[in-house]
């Protein structure tokens, strides 16, 4: 198990405690950046499942996020390392939500969100992407609302 934050492995149990469906819910602190957050024995980060638009279930795949992001921030001079910094807030973001079903909707927002506050540019990319912006009208209204 890692650190959903900052990616490390050294991690300590700070409570344990038994929830309603006899799933164990623990609270662990991360000892290289000391955030903290709550994981389950059985309902583990990785079943976390993204419904797709048509209904369909898909195990979530970091490497789908890393991969959009990476395509918005294209000849951009951003590092690896900032990009891999975001998908951290972004995946911390999404097991804070404690479900583990999210939908492809919310996953889409919650990366625009995080894209807005670093890079207009790489936000703009994805956003046409992912809103699929009929014209430029559309555009131009997003630009706006991002004064
Ligand atoms: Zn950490």
């Amino acid at each position: 198990m890692k650190c959903p934050f900052c990616g490390s492995k050294e991690l300590k149990v700070i409570d344990k405690r038994e929830s309603d469906e006899d799933t164990e819910r623990r609270r662990r602190e991360c000892i290289s950046c000391s955030k903290r957050f709550t994981t389950y024995e059985r309902v583990e980060m990785l079943d976390l499942k993204i419904v797709k638009k048509d209904g369909r279930r898909q195990p979530y795949d970091r490497s789908k996020i890393l991969k959009g992001i990476i395509t918005s921030c294209e000849k951009l001079a951003i590092s690896s390392e900032e990009i891999n910094k975001i998908v951290d807030e972004i995946e911390a973001e999404l097991f804070r939500m404690e479900s583990n079903e999210i939908n492809s909707t919310i996953v889409g927002d919650i990366v625009m969100k995080h894209l807005k506050k670093f890079n207009e540019i790489a936000y703009i990319r994805f956003a046409s992407v992912y809103r699929q912006f009929k014209d430029i009208h559309d555009l131009e209204k997003e630009l706006k609302s991002m004064k």
